[in-house]
């Protein structure tokens, strides 16, 4: 869908604009702000700037929204899919349609979205000790008037960062744009060889992932200055009266995070958080209402971390949906991403990440205890087949609604993946040696989990099987 990335028409009586489907959000959020538009709603693009228009839409990714819907599909006008059968559809509820269809009904070619005026937002960063975390989010959705909040948990420290978003004057001044994936280079410089050293360091007494996790939730997610030179200067800095804590600058530019611009600024091409290190992303959203009891789980999965996992989580808010496969059909939910950090170098030489039985027993807590659903764009191979709970029953009934409608756009089933058929008839992973490992499995026996680990149940949680490294055995006996 690369070449399929134009622009198409702004109509200014209705405020929609349409595109192509190929477009991606960095590039779509750059025009939309030299027409002083900016997306609908508030934050509704996902993280990743690099991602499609098109694919966004049908994998249902989404940001973070406390008023209003906070995915894409929610605000389209109306699309054009060419289906299984070749038909060219003009769908005039394309959010209810395709939110969450994977692709399944067809083509998405062309879609026309709401828009808005260009929205100048100030984002408020509050850093905290975790102890209330619950009763200090509850406050800020109660008490604080914002339109989007967005949190990153670092259990290990006993810190969180909300990010608390609210409209501002459009005059007010500040330019800030994310940089959550450009850290400084220095430090991305040298990330590869501390993350290596960490993967390497197998009792974890020296520490780099403490220090990396702890340096990386420091730095700053937004900067003052434009990462390209071109747009450098562009927009006067913040009023000295802005606080220090708070990032003033255009939606189009705070809320989703690229690489893209990290050639001009960096001594090495494409220096990026995601090339220095392996940055592997799951999410599973649960109900809201059940957030306060995960996380009471989750906190006594991770008191057995000894040491530093190298992975934080992030939980972003989502308005309810009536599209029978989004990620919060039929409830609002609460996405908690869990992506691991890791080395290319330590992949490369076969190394595991490490924690991965803490990780392997929260992930399998989150989707069967809480039935969360995992991220369609995010999901490995062993939680659309495999995991104890079955994905298929985590979207009840709107399961089979959404089969109808896949049978009537696509009756050949041309675009039906052979995973998704193993979703369908809830089949099971294909075990083989190191499948745990390798993601496409959580283990049964040791040979699943690869050399020098075996396969035990989760501390906590006993039903759940997790790898655990062999040399591991001996702390865990403290
Ligand atoms: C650091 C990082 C951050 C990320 N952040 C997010 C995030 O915030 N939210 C999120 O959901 N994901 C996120 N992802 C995952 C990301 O969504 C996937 O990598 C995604 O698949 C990339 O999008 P793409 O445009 O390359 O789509 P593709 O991988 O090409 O497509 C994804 C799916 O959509 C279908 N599809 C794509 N275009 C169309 C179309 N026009 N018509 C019909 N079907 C189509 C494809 O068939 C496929 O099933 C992140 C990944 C990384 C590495």
């Amino acid at each position: 869908m690369s070449g399929m990335d134009k622009i198409l028409e702004f109509n200014d009586e209705q405020e929609t604009v349409t595109v192509q489907a190929g477009i991606t959000f960095e590039a779509l959020e750059r025009t939309l702000l030299e027409y002083d538009m900016s997306l609908p709603g508030v934050v509704i693009a996902p993280q990743l700037g690099a991602m499609t228009l098109g694919a966004a839409i049908v994998t249902s990714a989404h940001g973070s929204s406390l008023v209003g819907p906070a995915t894409v599909a929610q605000f389209l006008h109306s699309a054009l899919l060419v289906d299984g059968t070749g038909d060219i559809q003009i769908l005039d509820n394309p959010g209810q349609v395709l939110e969450g269809s994977l692709g399944m009904f067809g083509v998405v070619t062309e879609v026309t979205m709401y828009v808005q005026q260009k929205k100048k937002m100030a984002v408020r960063q509050i850093q905290s000790e975790d102890f209330d975390l619950v009763a200090d989010l509850r406050d800020i959705i109660d008490n604080s008037e914002a339109l989007a909040l967005d949190v990153t948990w670092n259990p290990t420290a006993g810190m969180y960062q909300a990010r608390v978003w609210h409209e501002t004057d459009a005059a007010s001044r500040g330019d800030s744009h994310n940089v959550q994936l450009q850290q400084p280079p220095d430090w991305l410089m040298e990330l590869p060889e501390r993350v290596y050293r960490d993967q390497l360091d197998l009792l974890d007494r020296e520490g780099h992932m403490c220090e990396v996790i702890g340096e990386l939730s420091h730095l700053p997610r937004f900067s003052h200055s434009h990462p390209d030179p071109d747009g450098a200067g562009s927009e006067p800095q913040p009023d000295d009266g802005t606080p220090p804590d708070t990032a003033i600058g255009w939606l189009n530019q705070l809320a989703t995070a690229s690489c893209a611009g990290a050639a001009f600024a960096a001594p090495v091409p494409d220096l990026c958080l995601l090339t220095s290190a392996k940055l592997t992303p799951h999410e599973l959203a649960i109900n809201s209402q059940d957030f306060s009891s995960w996380l009471a789980d989750a906190r006594a999965v991770l008191r057995h971390a000894l040491g530093c996992p190298p992975f934080v989580l992030n939980f972003r808010f989502v308005g309810e949906s009536d599209s029978p496969l989004a990620l919060s059909s039929g409830r609002q939910v609460v996405a908690i991403e869990m992506s691991t950090l890791s080395s290319h170098n330590g992949e490369r030489a076969g190394l595991h990440v490490k924690f991965s039985r803490l990780h392997e027993e929260l992930l399998q807590m989150t989707m069967c205890k809480y039935g969360g659903r995992p991220a369609w764009a995010f999901a490995s191979n062993r939680l659309l087949r495999g995991a104890p709970c079955a994905v298929r029953d985590l979207y009840a009934d709107s399961f089979e609604r959404f089969l109808e409608l896949r049978a009537s756009y696509d009756p050949a089933g041309l675009f039906l993946p052979p995973l998704f058929r193993d979703v369908i008839d809830r089949r099971g992973p294909v075990y083989y040696p190191g499948c745990a490992a390798h993601l496409d499995c959580f283990c049964v026996t040791d040979h699943h989990c690869g050399p020098d680990h075996e396969c035990v149940p989760g501390t906590e949680f006993p039903q759940y099987r997790v790898c655990a490294p062999l040399t591991d055995k001996s702390k865990f006996e403290l």
